[in-house]
This record gives C-alpha cells, sequence and structure tokens, in this order.
C-alpha cells in the first residue's frame, strides 16, 4: 500500500487528537486550582509526552525519519484505523463527561465534583485508556519503526507513573465517595483490569 495513505490518516487523526478536547471545552468555564501535584516527575512526563507526538507529524511532512520506514500492509492498517476512531470517540466521550474537571496534570479546582457518570461509571481512566488506544492506532498505522511507538511509548510511561497519585490525590480530595467508586469500577478496562 502506498504510505500516502498513512501519511493522510495520521494527519487527520492528529487534528482530531487535539481538537476534539478543545471543542468539548470551548465554552467551560474554569474555577481556580486549589490543589495541584505537578512535581517535577510530572513535568518531565508531560514533556516526554508532547516530544512523543512529534515524531508522527515529523514523517508525515518532511522524509526525516525515512531509514525507519517499512512497507505498509492493508491488515495492520485497516486494524490501526479502527483503533484510532475507537480512541477519538472515547477521548471525545471522556472529555464530555468529565466537563470542567478535567485538566492536563494533577489538579482539583474549586469546584471539582466527582464523576462517576456517563463513561465514567465502567472505568476510572476512560480518557488515559483512550489515548492509549489511539496510540497503538497511530504504531499500527505508520509504517516506521521510529515514528509508529512514540507517542505509545510516551504516554505508557506518563500514565503507568500518574494513576497511582491521581487516585491517592482523588482519595485525599473525595474521601469515600472515591473509595466507594474505586470498589466497583476497573481502572482502564471494564472488568479486567
Ligand atoms: N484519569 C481520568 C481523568 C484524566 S484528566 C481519565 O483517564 O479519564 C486528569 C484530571 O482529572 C485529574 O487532575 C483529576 O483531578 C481529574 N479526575 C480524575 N478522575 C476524576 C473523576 N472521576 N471525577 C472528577 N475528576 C476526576
Amino acid at each position: 500500500m502506498s504510505p500516502w495513505f498513512a501519511k493522510a490518516v495520521i494527519f487527520v487523526s492528529s487534528v482530531l487528537v487535539v481538537a476534539i478536547p478543545a471543542a468539548v471545552h470551548r465554552r467551560h468555564e474554569w474555577t481556580r486550582i486549589v490543589k495541584s501535584r505537578k512535581g517535577p516527575q510530572e513535568r518531565v512526563l508531560l514533556t516526554l509526552v508532547s516530544l512523543g507526538f512529534l515524531p508522527a507529524l515529523i514523517w508525515v511532512a518532511t522524509p526525516a525519519l525515512a531509514f525507519a520506514d517499512y512497507p505498509l500492509h492493508p491488515a495492520p492498517f485497516i486494524a490501526g484505523m479502527s483503533c484510532l476512531a475507537f480512541g477519538l470517540w472515547l477521548l471525545y466521550r471522556s472529555h464530555a463527561d468529565l466537563g470542567a474537571n478535567w485538566s492536563i496534570t494533577l489538579e482539583v479546582r474549586e469546584k471539582h465534583q466527582l464523576i462517576t457518570h456517563g463513561i465514567y461509571r465502567y472505568v476510572r481512566h476512560p480518557m488515559y485508556f483512550a489515548l492509549l488506544l489511539y496510540a497503538s492506532g497511530q504504531a499500527l498505522v505508520l509504517p516506521n519503526w521510529a515514528a509508529g511507538p512514540s507517542y505509545l511509548v510516551a504516554l505508557a510511561l506518563l500514565f503507568t507513573l500518574r494513576m497511582g497519585p491521581e487516585e491517592r490525590m482523588m482519595l485525599e480530595q473525595f474521601g469515600k465517595d472515591y473509595e466507594a467508586y474505586m470498589t466497583r469500577t476497573k481502572r482502564l478496562i471494564p472488568g479486567v483490569w
């Protein structure tokens, strides 16, 4: 298959992964941050994630990473597009349900509400699951050993190291309500983990 199919898909999905959260939060009124856990580890991880997002765009726009290219085959391309589509839908749902309680890092807002409805009824971290699915789709669609998996690796590292501290912060903030929420939900995959 021509790599131009992959270039088109990566370009469109990269625009959507930024545009979807921006569109959902366009009208939200953000309340003041009252608690922040954005320490040095979180800063380094967020920087790594931003850097991990770039190789795919570089691959689409320039031949700089051509040394790591391999042929594009229909099976991973179709599987990857399915992951991208489902991941983007889930990203939309989780941003819509979390609303003005969303933050790019570990923060609690002044009028923070614990969300346990919508997609949050099934797992505690649907947004992280959505982004991992999206990044897995990118790794499958993009036929390049360097640019394909770079976002997935960076996100997996961020979420692995962040989920524990995030849940501790939520427990501190919402106490028994979050404890009860934890007992009836899994972290990422309903009924599994
Ligand atoms: N981990 C969640 C949310 C990611 S956004 C997910 O993957 O869907 C990160 C912010 O969301 C954190 O700073 C935290 O303040 C907030 N948050 C996480 N879970 C929440 C919940 N159930 N209700 C309200 N806010 C939540």
